[in-house]
């Protein structure tokens, strides 16, 4: 037994004896708190699973976002869209250095449209890597444009 620490171990036996009668109690409004808090997110839980095992939960779109958003094909589509545009976006008058080069058909709609699995499919699919889909926005019009499905009506790049 090390010592020091648990010098004060009679207390220590003290505390647990009192703890232990306190839960035989009847009221305990944080530990009642605790449990409805775990049971929400039980629920939260249970709601995920019946996500993926929804028919239509996309599977594995994700990841190959991801995947097509860090791949060198996409990081060139992105440029050539931007010099296009003279890395501006014109309609608002903000200077913003953080521009993003949308797709106006979106990524969701052209992977569901040609059914595109994996990322070699993606690559080369031509209607994915064609710039005149491609649009320059700066960030927060960008995201006025998704939030507002102005111009894409399913979540893209
Ligand atoms: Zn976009
Ligand atoms: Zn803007």
């Amino acid at each position: 037994m090390p010592t020091g620490i648990y010098q004060r171990k009679p207390f220590t036996q003290e505390h647990r004896e009192n703890l232990r009668k306190a839960l035989k109690g009847k009221s305990f409004p944080h530990m009642y708190k605790g449990h409805k808090f775990s049971e929400i997110t039980k629920k939260k839980l249970r709601q995920l699973k019946l996500g993926k095992k929804n028919p239509n939960w996309k599977k594995g779109i994700t990841p190959l976002k991801v995947l097509f958003r860090s791949s060198f094909k996409y990081r060139q589509w992105r440029l050539n869209v931007l010099i296009r545009d003279n890395f501006t976006f014109q309609e608002c008058e903000q200077k913003e250095t953080n521009l993003i080069a949308h797709h106006i058909k979106s990524f969701d709609q052209i992977i569901e449209e040609y059914d595109i699995k994996t990322l070699d499919e993606s690559l080369e699919c031509e209607e994915l890597w064609d710039i005149n889909n491609g649009i320059t926005f700066c960030k927060n019009c960008h995201k006025k444009v998704h939030k507002k499905l102005i111009i894409c009506n399913a979540q893209s790049l």
